[in-house]
């Protein structure tokens, strides 16, 4: 199946003598530091994304070695001029915190480099300006597993819960990565997710196919659940991030744990509580550092959105 997957963002960075080396051995040149432009990016990670899927780590380090070698896509503009990025080095990197799913953040960083000449000047400007920051990659997957049952193809639902335990799909076994793409318009999240598979919800709406009225209304209440489920994870979220920003001491893995089972008002109160003492304990400082759960920026000084 395949997948398509937009949680990346571009990140500094300067070439070294090793990076040369990579990037002669990929272009079969002998470039001079002065010839190329490097920048690094985030391609995926293992948390739990909109689509309630996620790479486990094992897949991560799948993708990293499939991506070597890959070029960039830019929307139309760049592509018909020629303008090409490819990724000379791939790695899975470590972050605070712990995913949804109750594992150690991880997320796999490609560097890219471009020829710095004429045609790719402004190109390199709007990433160095931040306006291409977005990237989308494509890859295909073998297998998506339940977490919840372990299948493949099954009833359960992404984002709901069955007896607690909430319900994922884990994409495993990456078998090639297509390309990595710069995302025109950061703003439609949802733009640059495109799968070549649907997760099959199928058989309701194989059974409302014949009645396209309820269809329509199936769908659209299909579309509000999600949203609700959405809303409630970003609470969730939230809430564990401020308390881990309040109490250093807590295990986080547990309380994200008792937090998957709370309410709305549950979690709004306790994120009342919570907002209150990080409130109290880091004011006047106004740049807070989320112990976990928010992608962190790059150790390069990095910028994402
Ligand atoms: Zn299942």
């Amino acid at each position: 199946m395949e997948i398509r997957k937009q949680p990346g963002s571009v990140i500094r960075h300067e070439v070294s003598a090793e990076d040369l080396a990579l990037i002669n051995r990929l272009a079969r040149a002998s470039l001079t530091g002065d010839q190329v432009y490097t920048f690094a990016i985030r391609l995926c990670d293992n948390e739990v994304d909109r689509d309630w899927e996620r790479f486990d780590e094992r897949s991560l380090e799948k993708l990293s070695s499939l991506f070597v070698g890959k070029s960039g896509i830019f929307d139309h503009n760049w592509t018909a001029g020629g303008q090409t990025a490819r990724l000379y080095k791939t790695e899975v990197c470590e972050e605070d915190g712990v995913t949804l799913a109750g594992d150690p953040c991880r997320y796999l960083k490609g560097y890219a480099y471009m020829l710095r000449n004429e045609k790719n000047q402004a190109l390199i400007d709007e990433i160095e300006a931040g306006i291409k920051k977005e990237v989308s990659v494509g890859c295909s997957v073998q297998k998506r597993v339940c977490s919840i049952c372990g299948e493949d193809h099954c009833g359960h639902q992404g984002g709901r819960r069955y007896e607690g335990k909430l319900c994922y799909f884990t994409l495993m076994q990456p078998t090639d990565a297509y390309e990595w793409s710069f995302v025109a318009v950061p703003a439609q999240r949802k733009a640059g997710v495109i799968k070549g598979f649907s997760a099959d919800a199928g058989g309701l709406r194989r059974l409302l196919a014949g009645h396209p009225e309820y269809l329509e209304q199936w769908e659209a209440m299909e579309k509000e659940a999600e949203l609700g489920r959405r809303y409630m994870t970003g609470l969730r979220k939230d809430l564990v991030r401020l308390a881990g920003m309040a109490d250093e001491s807590l295990d986080l893995r547990i309380f994200a744990r008792a937090a998957d089972r709370m309410e709305e008002a549950e979690l709004k109160e306790l994120t009342r509580v919570y907002r209150a003492r990080v409130d109290a304990a880091y004011s006047p400082v106004t740049q807070l550092k989320p112990r976990c759960f928010t992608p962190q920026d790059d150790e390069d000084g990095a910028f994402r959105v």
